[in-house]
């Protein structure tokens, strides 16, 4: 990118309406601005690939903090934009490359998939950069962020000065210059966080929906539906029936899943109603394109594996740790045949913190998550 275009690219921020951010949040948000505009060039943090006509795909480099996957629907005038990423700054990169690699457009639509930081704190970016445009969320994801977003976030921030002592004393202790500068470019990255992250606020939807929410363009109609709970109690899909995609934020998606704030029992069958939509191609929450309906399927047989294992425990009165000892990638069906590799690979491909550790002890660490979340989670109604 040309200095004079990020010259402008700058004034266009400044330019915009500050609306509803406090003057200590304006200057939050000016900083994050500057300091992007002050790198020689703003960071590639995606790679954008297009999966139909006027669909895109932002698939998030590995970082530091974890940033999710943008999905860009094009409509005739304007743009939708799936999920917000872990800042501000991220959704500034964003936006900028799809100016360069897509289209001028301007953003119309924001969705926020759930509430987790990695979709959501770059938020207020949008809203300072688009101040007319709609952020939609359901009506459980608004009323989650507004009770739970501010305790949530400052938690998120608080956790990094702890993240950077760890990584400094890996990185006084590690063995070869790959690892030393692997846990310099974590600190640095971290440190940037940090800083641009102090006084950011969360940034609520503005525009909620129960159950469905029908946008009519000249391009394409986009669905938006709550299917039931997942990944969280919140959780919607875009989908567009004439193009066949769905963009799916965490509940489907080609990482492990991640079951913390889920609802283990009733996932499946979120992901079996998902199922019945017509689409060959999913933009999930991180990881690559979905290529095939049929990974709907696998994950979905995944967590019932898991539910069953977990019943069968529970109900013979087995703890977690001695589940633990037996129950392996290897002892589990539904991974087998290609699923586990092709989960754990996509991992090892998107995530920068497993950076250092082989594919097989990613594919260890998830089913190890995931068995010990469906534990914890399995009376959660
Ligand atoms: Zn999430």
């Amino acid at each position: 990118m040309h200095s004079h275009s990020r010259r402008g690219f700058l004034a266009r921020m400044m330019g915009a309406v500050w609306s509803g951010a406090s003057l200590l949040e304006r200057a939050a948000l000016v900083a994050a601005q500057a300091r992007a505009q002050s790198r020689a060039q703003l960071p590639t943090l995606f790679e954008i690939e297009k999966v139909a006509d006027g669909i895109y795909a932002a698939v998030a480099n590995g970082r530091a903090l974890i940033n999710c996957n943008a999905a860009i629907f094009e409509n005739a005038n304007d743009l939708l934009i799936v999920d917000a990423h872990s800042a501000p700054s991220a959704v500034y990169a964003l936006v900028a490359q799809v100016r360069k690699e897509i289209t001028q457009k301007p953003v119309r639509y924001v969705v926020a998939t759930h509430l987790h930081g990695d979709h959501t704190q770059g938020l207020p970016a949008y809203r300072s950069m688009a101040p007319g445009a709609s952020i939609i969320a359901s009506a459980r994801t608004r009323t989650m962020m507004a009770e739970l977003g501010p305790a949530r976030l400052k938690a998120a921030v608080d956790a990094v000065p702890g993240s950077i002592e760890n990584l400094s004393r890996r990185r006084a202790s590690a063995k070869t210059a790959e690892e030393r500068a692997y846990f310099q470019e974590m600190i640095d990255q971290s440190r940037a966080f940090l800083e641009e992250m102090r006084n950011v606020p969360v940034e609520l939807p503005d525009v909620t929906f129960d159950d469905h929410l029908t946008l009519h363009d000249k391009a394409h109609e986009l669905h938006l539906s709550f299917r039931g709970r997942g990944h969280t109690a919140g959780d919607i899909v875009v989908y567009c029936p004439s193009k066949k995609v769905i963009a799916s934020g965490d509940l489907l998606h080609s990482f492990f899943p991640t079951i913390g704030d889920g609802y283990p029992r009733d996932w499946p069958g979120t992901l079996r109603s998902i199922g019945e939509l017509e689409f060959q191609k999913v933009i999930g929450g991180h990881g690559g394109v979905l290529e095939s309906p049929a990974r709907a399927r696998q994950m979905r047989d995944y967590l019932e594996e898991l539910l069953e294992i977990v019943a069968r425990a529970k109900h013979d009165g087995v703890p977690l740790d001695r589940l633990q000892q037996t129950i392996t990638p290897a002892s589990l069906k539904t991974l087998q045949g290609g699923y586990g590799d092709y989960l754990a690979g996509e991992v090892k491909k998107h995530d920068f913190r497993v950076y250092l550790i082989t594919q097989s002890e990613v594919m260890a660490r998830g089913v190890r998550d995931n068995l010990s979340a469906v534990y914890r989670n399995y009376e959660r109604a």
